[in-house]
């Protein structure tokens, strides 16, 4: 029997619900449970899919194609079950499932209302899960007060009345600010949140405290007496300095023990946590450090590359190294010279990306990259910049880019109109739908035999994550394969160019898909291990 655990958050947002979740999931698995992560998200976007990554942070994808918000990342990094898209639903989705029945009269002549057409149509999407995993985490997303929240809330409070507050946990995340006029941390803005939860009827078990200094014995009793908890059930969530301490710290301070007991199950204390200390050691014992350039668009939100930023930090892990990471605007090099911002790095990497907004900056950096052998690794965007500056610069391709960019006369990176996933074929349109339309998933490539590629992963069969439009045009393979450029991965039936790589470069390799997506801190992706690694060998030659 599945048993349910409801995460809010209360204060502000940015509490890193997440996280906490994604850290339970771990420790519940520690403890031989399996665990489901799910999330509800209150906004009115069918899916993060069109969002700016300025606002709302990397969209990350699924297997399955989906498009969900990074807290997936989070949850995928820390338990290593792939989400799923029916993991993830949205207001917006929920209105669009309940109209579409409407539509079709399936309410039969019913008035539509938010309770209860509404708040089942959200418990549907969670009793969806039972069986699915011995515990179902599920985060409500925003802040509890929210107007947009109240359905979901609603519905929550229903189910867990449905199901037995036995097989429900409510965990409520909140803040304790630090005053430094009055020298401590207030409790009153978490009272008031609690009180808030309450008035729609959910009383959390647990309380997850987030501050930034210890919060001493009488705060927690004060906090306790006044939410009706036990002192042991008012967690200190204090600030770490790794995201990977967390599991750690939210373990030490009793947070899955709490969790258990508070549905009634017994549990031993101590569990062996050496995974996540070797990860936590490795992180603060660093053997040594590299600087890798991030050529990118999104730069001034790091929110905006979290899997990738998480996955050089893999990367890190497994090669006994710090990587400091250089945020570079795209645009810059237009003006300036990519060698006063390149020089000294040990790695350059351009990311996902879309628009037209920098595109040759980019194509800068592979040049320099190239030319002056620094390791480069070019990730779907980064990819094709790569391609295309192969296509200018050794084949001669004149005006050669993408039909991405605005009056673009040879696009070497077209529209792909069609494609095959599984058994079924895909189609696309140049004046389509921008929501939902890329190729997105995971896809199959074959690696050619002897490439690099094929030695750093180990198996010349592989699938990874994908979220793009266009691809590059077979029609030039083999030109630009004359210039140097190999194409070393493509799609199994040989239609889709899947990874190139330069053969008389140290590390220069382009992928049309997203590795991070897939890099966890205990099993690093192993493009990110090997990218750091000819880092390391470039920073010794220097
Ligand atoms: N904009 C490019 C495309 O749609 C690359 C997308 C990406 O980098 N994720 O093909």
């Amino acid at each position: 029997m599945t048993r349910f655990i409801f995460i809010t958050g209360g204060v502000v947002s940015s509490l890193g619900k997440g996280l906490g979740s994604a850290s339970l999931g771990a420790l519940l698995q520690i403890r031989g449970y399996s665990v489901r992560l799910c999330k509800l998200d209150p906004y009115l976007n069918v899916d993060p899919g069109t969002m700016s990554p300025f606002q709302h942070g990397e969209v990350f994808v699924t297997d399955d194609g989906a498009e969900t918000d990074l807290d997936f990342g989070h949850y995928e990094r820390f338990t290593a079950v792939p989400a799923k898209a029916t993991d993830n639903t949205t207001t917006g989705r929920i209105y669009t499932s309940v109209l579409a029945r409407e539509r079709k009269g399936e309410y039969l002549g019913a008035t539509i209302q938010v309770i209860p057409h509404i708040t089942n149509e959200i418990k549907d999407f969670i009793r969806e899960k039972d069986g699915s995993a011995d515990f179902v985490l599920c985060e409500i997303g925003g802040t509890v007060g929210d107007i947009e929240s109240l359905p979901f809330l609603e519905a929550i409070r229903q189910f867990s009345n449905e199901v037995g507050h036995n097989n429900a946990v409510f965990i409520h995340v909140t803040l304790l600010p630090y005053i430094p006029a009055a020298g401590e941390l207030k409790t009153k803005p978490t009272q008031h949140s609690v009180k808030e939860l309450m008035s729609y009827g959910i009383r959390p078990d647990i309380l997850l405290c987030r501050a930034d200094r210890e919060i001493d014995n009488d705060e927690r009793r004060k906090i306790a007496l006044f939410c009706n908890l036990d002192q042991e059930k008012v967690i200190p969530a204090l600030d770490v300095s790794s995201i990977y301490e967390v599991p750690i710290t939210y373990h030490a301070q009793g947070l899955d023990s709490q969790v258990l007991e508070s549905f009634g199950m017994e549990c031993a204390r101590d569990i062996d946590l050496s995974v996540w200390e070797d990860i936590a050691q490795n992180i603060k014992a660093p053997e040594g450090e590299v600087s890798i350039a991030i050529v990118g668009k999104y730069t001034n939100l790091a929110d905006s590359y979290k899997s990738l930023n998480e996955a050089l930090i893999h990367g890190g892990i497994s090669n006994k190294v710090k990587v400091n990471l250089k945020f570079i605007e795209a645009e810059i090099f237009e003006s300036e010279d990519p060698e006063i911002h390149l020089a000294g790095v040990n790695g350059i990497l351009v990311p996902g990306g879309f628009g037209d907004r920098g595109v040759e900056g980019k194509i800068l950096a592979a040049k320099y990259a190239r030319e002056k052998k620094i390791p480069y690794f070019g990730i779907c965007y980064g990819m094709q910049m790569a391609v295309i500056e192969a296509a200018r610069n050794l084949c001669d391709i004149a005006g050669a880019g993408s039909s991405e960019f605005t009056n673009c006369k040879t696009p070497i990176v077209g529209i792909m109109s069609e494609w095959i996933k599984g058994d079924s074929k895909e189609t696309r349109s140049n004046d389509g739908d921008l929501g939902g339309t890329m190729r997105l998933g995971a896809y199959p490539a074959v690696l050619s035999k002897g490439s690099k590629v094929a030695e750093i992963y180990g198996s010349t069969n592989i699938s990874e994550r994908h979220r793009h439009r266009y691809e590059v045009n077979t029609n030039y393979i083999e030109q630009l394969e004359r210039g140097g450029l190999k194409f070393s991965g493509m799609s199994p039936d040989g239609k889709l160019p899947e990874i190139v790589e330069y053969e008389d470069h140290p590390w220069f390799i382009g992928v049309q898909f997203h590795p991070e997506l897939k890099s966890k801190p205990f099993d690093p992706h192993p493009l990110f291990i090997s990218f750091i690694s000819a880092a390391i060998d470039q920073g010794r030659l220097v």
